[in-house]
Parts: structure tokens; sequence; C-alpha cells
């Protein structure tokens, strides 16, 4: 029977491990943590958004530059795994999910861990009778790269060795991008596959925070830190995020965050425009400001006239001086486009995914490492970004199945 090892064992590393085993490959599944899938249960906390209802174009455009490698690998004539896929798979685990009104696909029960409970049931115990070979998985073995004669080298936590060695014909790494380091995907392999000529795209941050520049002043941070703005808009799309202790994340602004990143990398700061009231034009805002308010405060008359209050009344406050927010006009104006300026992204350990990874130019279609013969890499380890709504995960797991398929291939099965 061939075997073949698979180190990590997030989603992209057990998509992987399922493929190979339902075909009758023996799967050595290696993970540096106590147990498999702990960002995807993370994920699973605040609502496990599995993939989404887009459109098949749509849906590929999430990918940005790197829609042309990505595509394929979601597009069922091409054996992908996109949307469509995911939920039948999650089906099959006896995981029914729901489109919610945002398009975002979820479980029913909103949650990671039985669906990760049954996966890892079907990998431990596939139907035999139809060549399934069970899974073998190897926890808190950390891969620290290849010795001399080739072999994968493990740090081994158990006590028992300090090294394992194991010589195999094919090995998926799917190691994870370089946030969320506790929860085992610390970017360490970079390193390791940089020395062995593998050309690395260095790991930042995605879907993450800013820090604003100038900081928040103490009054506002002390007040708004936590509380989140709905209802606004950044460049005509809607959505809300949550005012930080030294800025601002959530939603909108992860959906903005590679263009912010990359711009902050380039300028050393930028700002985006903050729509406070989407639904009211530039003139109506102005219309309201100037009505007659008598004897009313300023926020009375904000509050009374445009709904302005909490949050969005104290970043006016916080933004505007004095005279602006006296200026009609000028008011109206920061309504509608008020600037934030930011001075750096939240470091990467914080972020929700990665960009960067092992660029596409190195590896094959088929997601082996052009350099290093029957190596194959999936999931977020991979040069690739995307924002939130499910296309993470969709990706990790078509590239998974997508690197799988190529191990079968090579392996003439
Ligand atoms: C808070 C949060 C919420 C999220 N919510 C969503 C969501 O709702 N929807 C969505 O689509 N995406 C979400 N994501 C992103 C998604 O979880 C990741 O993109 C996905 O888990 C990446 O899968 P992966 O298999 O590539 O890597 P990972 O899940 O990171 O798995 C990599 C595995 O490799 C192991 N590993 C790393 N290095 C080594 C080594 N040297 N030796 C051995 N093992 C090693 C790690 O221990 C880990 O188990 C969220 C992420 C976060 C942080």
């Amino acid at each position: 029977m061939k075997t073949v090892v698979i180190i990590g064992g997030g989603p992209a590393g057990l998509m992987a491990a399922e493929v190979l085993s339902s075909k009758g490959v023996q799967v050595d599944l290696y993970d540096a943590m106590p147990s498999v899938g702990r960002k995807f249960l993370l994920a699973g906390k605040g609502g496990l958004n599995l993939t989404h209802n887009d459109p098949v174009d749509r849906f590929a455009t999430r990918y940005g530059n790197r829609q042309a490698q990505i595509e394929p690998m979601l597009t069922a004539s091409q054996s992908g795994f996109g949307a469509d896929e995911v939920r039948e798979w999650a089906a099959g685990l006896g995981i029914e999910t729901f489109v919610g009104t945002s398009g975002r696909v979820f479980p029913k029960d909103m949650k990671a861990a039985p669906l990760l409970r049954a996966w890892l049931h079907r990998l431990r115990h596939p139907d035999v009778s139809e060549g399934g070979v069970p899974v073998r998985f190897h926890m808190r073995h950390k891969w620290t790269g290849w010795n001399a004669a080739g072999e994968l080298m493990f740090d081994v936590k158990d006590g028992t060795q300090a090294t394992s060695r194991k010589a195999c014909s094919s090995v998926v790494l799917a190691l994870g991008g370089a946030s969320w380091k506790r929860l085992g995907s610390d970017g360490a392999w970079a390193g390791l596959l940089q020395t062995r000529g593998v050309d690395v795209a260095p790991l930042v941050p995605s879907n993450c925070g800013f820090d604003v520049s100038p900081a928040w002043s103490e009054h506002f941070k002390t007040r708004f830190a936590g509380h989140p703005l709905k209802t606004v808009a950044i460049d005509g799309t809607r959505g809300e995020f949550v005012i930080t202790e030294t800025g601002v994340e959530g939603s909108l602004i992860y959906a903005l965050s590679s263009q912010l990143r990359d711009a902050i990398s380039v300028n050393g700061n930028t700002m985006f425009h903050l729509d406070l009231l989407p639904d009211f034009s530039q003139e109506r805002v102005l219309r309201e400001i100037q009505h007659p308010r008598g004897s009313k405060s300023l926020s009375s008359h904000l509050k009374s006239r445009l709904g302005l209050d909490g949050v969005k009344m104290g970043l006016l406050y916080e933004l505007l001086s004095k005279e602006l927010m006296n200026n009609a006009l000028a008011l109206a104006n920061a309504c509608k486009a008020l600037q934030i300026r930011l001075g750096s992204a939240r470091p990467i350990d914080e972020a929700i995914s990665t960009a960067g990874g092992v660029r596409f130019e190195a590896v094959t279609d088929g997601l082996m490492l052009n350099q290093l013969q029957g190596v194959f890499c999936a999931g977020e380890m991979l040069d690739w970004e995307a924002p939130t709504g499910g296309y993470l995960l969709t990706a990790c797991l078509a590239s998974g199945k997508r690197a799988a398929e190529s191990v079968i291939a090579s392996l003439a099965l």
C-alpha cells in the first residue's frame, strides 16, 4: 500500500487526507499541536462561515490577483471544490447548512466542533468496503525540515523521543499561515522552504485591524473602544466595524485590509473615508444640519435630525475641530466622508489570515513544488488572500483536494 505523509491538520491537510485515504492510500498525518483543527474550531466561535453563496463567477473574483490560480480549484468541471461542493460535503457529514442574509453560508448550528468531530470520525473509520484506509494521526510532531538523507525530521513533544524521521515518496505540506501562533500555525515553514530554494512571498497580515494615526484621544478610547459602528459605508460598501483601543477592526475593515495594508507599506500611512450616514445624500445631510435648531445643542440637533449619536457622534467630535463642527457644510461633508488615517496594520499574529506564502510560480498546476519533487502544498500557506465570507475555508479545502489528487496522479494509482 502506498503511504503519503501530510503535515498540518487544518482544513487543507484534513481534506487532502480525506481524498487520499478514500482512494486506498495510507495517510500519516502529523501536526505540532496536541489535536488537529484548532484554528477551524476558533473560526466556529463567531459562527463558522464555511463558504459563500456568490454566483460562481463573482466568487472567484474574491481571490484578487490570484483568481486565475484559485478558480480552477473551485470549478466542478475541473474537479474543483466550490461552494456547492463544500455544502454537499458538509451535508455528507450530517451538517446541514444555510445561507445567511449576507450570502454567507453557515452550518445550521453555526458551530465548527460537530463538523470537525464527524469529519475526524470518518477519517479514522472510513468505509473499508469502499477501499477507504483509516488515517493515522501523529500529534505533537513539529516538522523541522529534512535531514541530509532527505528524510522528514520532527521534534516530538511527547517526551519519548527527541526527533522522528520519516522517509516517504510524497508529502503534502498544509502548514497554514502565520496568525494565531498559539493554535499551531507559526509560519516557521517559510524559512525551511526558502533554504531549499522555494520562492516564498513575505507573510503579512490579511483581514486584519489597523492602528489609527494619530492615536485616539484618551477620552475617545475610554468611552468608545469596543463600540460597533453599524450601518456605515466605505467606498460605497455598507457594513460595520468596531473601534478598538488603538484603531479599527471588523468585517468592513477586513474587506479593505489588503488595499489599506499595501498602501501603508508604500506610503507609510493611508486613510479611508467613512460614510456615517449611507441612507442620506450629502444634500439631505446639509439640509438637516442647516434646519433651525433654536436653543438645542448641536449634539441634540444632530441626533434628532440625523439620528447621529453614540460612537458616530463621538467620532465626529474626535476628528473634527470646533470650527469644522460649527461649519454646516464641513460637517455635512464629514458625515458623508469622514477621513480616518491609519498608521499601521495590527501584528500578523492577531490577523484572521495571512497573505504571502509559497508563490504559485513555485508550484505546478497540481501544487507540487518545482524545487522539491514529491512535495505538495495546500491551504493558507500558498500565496493568495481573500476577504472573510467563507472564501478562506473554501480555498483551503479546494487546494487540499487539488494537492491530494495530484499526489494520486503522481503515484499512478
Ligand atoms: C478568529 C478566526 C476566525 C476565522 N473564521 C473563518 C470563517 O468563519 N470562515 C473562513 O473561511 N475562514 C475563517 N478563518 C480562517 C481559516 O480558519 C483559515 O484560513 C484556515 O484554518 C486555514 O487552513 P489551513 O489548513 O491552511 O491552515 P491551519 O488551519 O492554520 O492549519 C495548519 C496546521 O498546521 C500545523 N502546523 C504548522 N506548522 C507545523 C509544523 N512545523 N509541524 C507540524 N504541524 C504544523 C498547525 O498546528 C495547524 O494544525 C478564521 C480565522 C481566524 C483566526
